[in-house]
């Protein structure tokens, strides 16, 4: 569904990002691998995608900074002469109830979801609009959409990402680039795994599907919003979560 296009994923050395880079590659994508420390995972992901004939490549960039968010896009400007797809999924919790939050624990989860996603957001724009066509996937939450407590920073800036995208969906719609958010709900992902069992089985029972997703769930939904059959779609929040919200 995506032949030869050019896609990159951010945060894509673990979780729903390495699922959403093996699933575009599967679909015929040449997927840039994005991550932020961790190159060992990044380059594991890249030979699981060489092992099954596709085509991968690394880029280290942390999302937050703009002068290294632009070295990255003018490698791939280099690279691949284009940006057809971009997720923009990196991202972190520090979760903690607001009395205890500090401004540093507020401040860098803004920093790395919400402009992270403004900085990647922006440079693809810049390619897209020349080029009249292109897909921006953006990663939210349930908790944006929802609210949680002990994470006021992190559905902040998720509830953020919901407002940016519909912007922008409005900004690209006359250039014929789509702009969506899916907002997942409970997946399993080292993310989650740091969760205390008896939170996890707390959000178990807000689930009607009775079981946590899979990073799998959300990369198929971010192959249809970027395959051509989703060209009309644009503006967007795609919850998957099991019926929690
Ligand atoms: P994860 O397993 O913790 O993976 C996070 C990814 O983001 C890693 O690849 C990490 O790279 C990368 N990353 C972190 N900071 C970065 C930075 N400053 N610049 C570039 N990359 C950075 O997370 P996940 O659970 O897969 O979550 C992926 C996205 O889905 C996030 O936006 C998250 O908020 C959202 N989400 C997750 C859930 C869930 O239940 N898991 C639910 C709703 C929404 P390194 O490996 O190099 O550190």
């Amino acid at each position: 569904m995506l032949q030869g296009k050019v896609a990159l994923v951010t945060g894509a050395s673990r979780g729903i990002g390495r699922a959403i880079a093996l699933s575009f590659a599967r679909e015929g994508a040449k997927v840039i691998i994005n991550y932020n420390g961790n190159q060992e995972k990044a380059l594991g992901v890249k030979k699981e995608i060489e092992q099954h004939g596709g085509n991968a490549e690394i880029y280290a960039c942390n999302v937050s900074d703009e002068t290294s968010v632009k070295e990255m896009f003018d490698f791939i400007q280099k690279e691949y002469g284009t940006i057809d797809i971009l997720v923009n999924n990196a991202g972190i919790t520090k979760d903690g109830l607001i009395l205890k939050m500090s401004e540093e624990e507020f401040q860098s989860v803004m920093d790395i979801n919400l402009k992270g996603t403004f900085f990647c957001a922006k440079y693809a724009s810049k390619q897209m609009m020349k080029q009249r066509s292109g897909r921006i996937i953006n990663m939210s939450s349930v908790v944006g959409v929802v609210g949680n407590a002990g994470q006021v920073n992190y559905s902040a800036s998720k509830a953020g990402i919901i407002g940016f995208t519909k912007s922008l969906a409005k900004e690209l719609g006359s250039r014929q680039v789509t702009v969506n958010a899916i907002a997942p709900g409970y997946i399993d992902t080292d993310m989650t795994k740091q969760l205390p069992e008896a939170i996890k089985e707390r959000i178990l029972e807000t689930i009607p599907m009775k079981r946590i997703g899979k990073p799998e769930d959300i990369a198929e939904a971010c192959v249809f919003l970027a395959s051509k059959k989703a060209d009309y779609i644009t503006g967007q929040v795609l919850g998957i979560n099991g019926g929690m919200a």
